[in-house]
C-alpha cells in the first residue's frame, strides 16, 4: 500500500539518477494555434525511463505540441511526470514530485498534471484514489493514450527519432523492454512486463539517426541486456547486434549496461575485442556473492559459476572494465555473508561498484520473507562494502598515473573540463579532470596524460 507523506526531496531511482536539459533538434519545431499548450516532462528513475520521456517528447513535438524537459523557465501549463516505482526511496521521490506539481495546480500555476511511468503502472488504483487532483494516470506502455489527451496521434514512422534529454554527444538506446527473469527482490517485471526485443534493423536505424545528429557514444540499456533476441530470433543475438551497430559510421563508443551473468554469451567479449568502437566496458549486476543469498534472490547462478565467468571474461579481455551492482541487507543476510561479499570484491577487484540497500517490495517473491535486517544495519553494511571498493578503486587508479587515455569531454564545470575514458559511463562512474591550454568542446575526443589519481576520479593534462 503506498503511503503519502510530504518528506524531504530524496535522491533515488533504479540504477542511475538523471536530470538533464533538453536538446531540441532543428526541423521538429512548428508553430501552433493561439492558446499554446506547453508541456514540461519531469523524468524520475533510470535511463530506461528517460528514453521513454525522450520518445514521448518526440511524438508530442511531431504533433506540433511544444514540449520541454525539466523546464527551468516554468512557462509551461501542463506537466507530465514520468515516475519510478522500483524501491522505497524512488517511490517516495515520485510521490513527492506528484504532490508538488498538484500543489502548483491548486495555486493555478498549472492547468493539467499527468502521471505515467512505473509507479503509475504499479499503483494506479491507489494513486487515483489518493490524489484525485491528477488529471490522468497512465501505465508504462500507454504512450498512444497520453497523446490522445493532446488530440495527437502516435506516429510509428518516428521510430528512432526522439528528443534527447542528454547532452547531444551521447545517448542511451533501449534495445528491449521488460524482463523474463524472476529475481526475488525485483518489482520491474511487474511494471515492465515480459521481455520484448527490438529488431536489429530498427536499432541500427535509430543509431544512424542519433549519429547524424551529433551523438558519438551510445549506452545500450535494457532490463536484461544479454537476453536480447531470444524472443524474436529464438537465439541470443547481442553479438550480432553489436556488429551491426559497430558498423554505423561515426559511432565512436558503444557501451554495454545491465548484462545478466547466468548463461552469459561469451561471444560478446570476442566482439568487444574485435571492434574498436565497442568500449572495453561491461556493466553486469551480480547483486551478491554468498550462495545462500544468491539462492534466496533467485539469481540462477552461484558463487563458483560467477568466479568462472569473471575469469573467462578477463581471460579473453584482460583490460576490460567490469562494473557491478550489489544489494546489502537482503532478508536473512548475516555478517558472514557480508564478509563473503567483501572477500568477493577483494578477490575479483571490480573496477566500478554500485550498491543498494534492500527494499521490501510487495508483489515480489522476496516479500514473503521477513525483512529482518534493520535499515541502519543495511546502510552500515552498504557503507562497509563500498569502503572495501574505495580502496580497490584507489589502487587501480594509481596504476593509471603517467598513462595517456582517450577522453570524451562532457562539460566545463567551475572552470575545469570534465570527461570520461572508455572505462567510465555517464553519471555512475569516474570522471577525468582535464587541464588544457586551449578551449575544449563537449563531445570532443582528446588524449590526456594522467597526472593525479584519487579514490574514484582522475586528473590529467591535454597531450593533443
Ligand atoms: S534481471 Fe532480475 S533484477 Fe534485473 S530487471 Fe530482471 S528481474 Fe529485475
Amino acid at each position: 500500500m503506498i503511503k503519502l507523506t510530504q518528506n524531504d526531496k530524496l535522491k533515488g531511482g533504479c540504477g542511475t539518477d538523471i536530470g538533464h536539459t533538453l536538446t531540441i533538434f532543428a526541423g521538429f519545431m512548428k508553430t501552433r494555434s493561439l492558446k499554446k499548450d506547453k508541456v514540461n516532462i519531469i523524468t524520475l528513475g533510470c535511463s530506461k525511463n528517460m528514453v521513454d520521456s525522450e520518445v514521448l517528447s518526440g511524438q508530442l513535438l511531431a504533433n506540433d505540441i511544444d514540449v520541454v524537459h525539466e523546464n527551468r523557465k516554468k512557462d509551461h501549463n501542463i506537466v507530465i511526470i514520468n515516475t519510478c516505482g522500483f524501491i522505497d526511496k524512488a517511490k517516495e521521490e515520485s510521490v513527492n514530485t506528484i504532490l508538488e506539481q498538484v500543489e502548483l495546480k491548486k495555486k493555478g500555476k498549472l492547468e493539467k498534471v499527468y502521471v505515467t511511468g512505473c509507479l503509475s503502472e504499479r499503483y494506479r488504483n491507489n494513486l487515483e484514489e489518493e490524489i484525485p487532483e491528477v488529471d490522468a494516470f497512465f501505465g508504462t506502455m500507454e504512450l498512444p493514450q497520453i497523446l490522445k489527451r493532446f488530440e495527437a496521434d502516435y506516429k510509428a514512422e518516428l521510430v528512432g527519432e526522439r528528443l534527447l534529454a542528454t547532452p547531444s554527444h551521447y545517448a542511451y538506446m533501449k534495445i528491449s523492454e521488460g524482463c523474463n527473469r524472476t529475481c526475488s527482490f525485483c518489482a520491474i517485471p511487474l511494471m515492465r512486463g515480459k521481455h520484448v526485443s527490438r529488431p536489429i534493423e530498427e536499432l541500427v536505424k535509430e543509431a544512424e539517426t542519433l549519429v547524424k545528429r551529433g551523438v558519438k557514444e551510445i549506452m545500450l540499456i535494457a532490463q536484461e541486456l544479454t537476453y536480447y533476441g531470444l524472443d524474436i530470433y529464438k537465439n541470443r543475438e547481442l553479438p550480432k547486434l553489436l556488429h551491426a551497430l559497430a558498423d554505423v559510421e561515426g559511432l565512436e563508443w558503444i557501451r554495454l549496461h545491465y548484462a545478466y551473468p547466468s548463461k552469459f554469451p561469451l561471444e560478446i567479449i570476442d566482439v568487444m575485442k574485435e571492434r574498436e568502437n565497442i568500449c572495453n566496458y561491461l556493466d553486469m549486476p551480480l547483486q551478491h556473492a554468498a550462495n545462500n543469498m544468491l539462492k534466496a534472490m533467485k539469481r540462477q547462478i552461484n558463487r563458483e559459476e560467477m568466479n568462472e565467468l569473471i575469469a573467462e571474461i578477463r581471460g579473453k579481455l584482460p583490460e576490460i572494465c567490469l562494473r557491478t551492482t550489489l544489494i546489502a541487507g537482503f532478508p536473512g543476510e548475516t555478517e558472514d555473508d557480508v564478509e563473503e561479499l567483501k572477500g568477493f570484491l577483494q578477490e575479483h577487484r571490480f573496477d566500478r561498484v554500485g550498491i543498494f540497500t534492500y527494499s521490501h517490495e510487495e508483489g515480489t517473491s522476496a516479500y514473503d520473507l521477513v525483512d529482518d535486517v534493520p535499515q541502519d544495519v543495511k546502510e552500515e553494511r552498504a557503507r562497509e562494502v563500498m569502503e572495501v571498493q574505495q580502496e580497490i578503486s584507489y589502487e587501480k587508479n594509481q596504476e593509471k598515473l603517467g598513462r595517456v587515455f582517450k577522453v570524451l569531454i562532457d562539460k566545463k564545470e567551475s572552470g575545469r573540463y570534465l570527461g570520461r575514458t572508455e572505462f567510465d559511463s555517464v553519471e555512475v562512474d569516474n570522471e577525468v579532470i582535464v587541464h588544457a591550454d586551449r578551449a575544449l568542446k563537449p563531445g570532443e575526443f582528446v588524449q590526456v596524460k594522467i597526472t593525479k589519481a584519487y579514490d574514484f576520479d582522475l586528473e590529467g593534462e591535454l597531450v593533443q
